[in-house]
């Protein structure tokens, strides 16, 4: 039996460069899968549907979320995102890594339902950082911008309940790190004792 992957779920500030994180992770290695959430907010420019996210409208997520097809959701600066069951459970069970790129409500949601999970926080250097990110973005009003920075403030209050914390300062070496966070993980006692039962069995005629 294929050992099963591991749920990654990476979270930090609007404006950390998540986005560009996952997406060099998903290039540079090939055991990684991502997860496209369902999200109510509307598509910005060049965002495709099904690939960055499986736009709903508020009808159709409150539909998804009765008939129990999300693990998780929550609501971010007026809108709704969640993941969507399915196709994380199947890639779990054909021994892929898959990530979550989720806000911090679903990635704490996330960790009771899978105590497995592994919870990275990314983080630019400093918030002036942040802020420059999100207004060179030019993807949202000043309205949004501040509402999204105001939130980055409540959750670095949230930041402690991950499992690491990364500073995406050198894209590079920010993705080399976390790769070698997960790939160390498989090393974890209680991922191993399996291993560890069947040695003993072998040696059972010894006792
Ligand atoms: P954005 O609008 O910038 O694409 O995403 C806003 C926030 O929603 C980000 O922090 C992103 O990680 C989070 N997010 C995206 N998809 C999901 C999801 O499925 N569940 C939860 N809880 N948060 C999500």
């Amino acid at each position: 039996m294929t050992q099963q992957g591991t749920l990654i779920v990476l979270s930090g500030f609007s404006g950390a460069g998540k986005g560009t994180v996952v997406k060099e992770l998903l290039s540079r290695y090939d055991n990684y899968a991502l997860s496209v959430s369902a999200t109510t907010r509307k598509p910005r420019e060049g965002e495709v549907d099904g690939r960055e996210y499986f736009f709903k409208s508020r009808e159709e997520f409150l539909q998804m979320i009765e008939k129990n097809m999300l693990i998780e959701y929550a609501e971010y600066v007026n809108n709704y995102y969640g993941t969507p069951k399915e196709y994380v459970i199947k890639q779990l069970e054909a021994g892929k890594n898959i990530i979550l790129e989720i806000e911090i409500q679903g990635a704490l949601n996330i960790k009771k339902q899978f105590p497995d999970a592994i919870l990275m926080f990314i983080t630019p250097p400093d918030g002036r950082e942040l802020e420059k990110r999100l207004y060179g973005r030019g993807t949202e009003d000043d309205a949004t911008v501040r509402a999204r920075l105001k939130r980055a403030y409540e959750e670095a209050d949230y930041a402690g309940s991950y499992d690491y914390i990364v500073v995406n300062d050198d894209l590079d070496e920010c993705v080399s790190t976390i790769n070698s966070i997960i790939e160390s993980e498989k090393y974890r006692a209680s991922k191993k004792l399996s291993l560890i039962q069947n040695i003993k069995k072998d040696l059972e005629r010894f006792n």
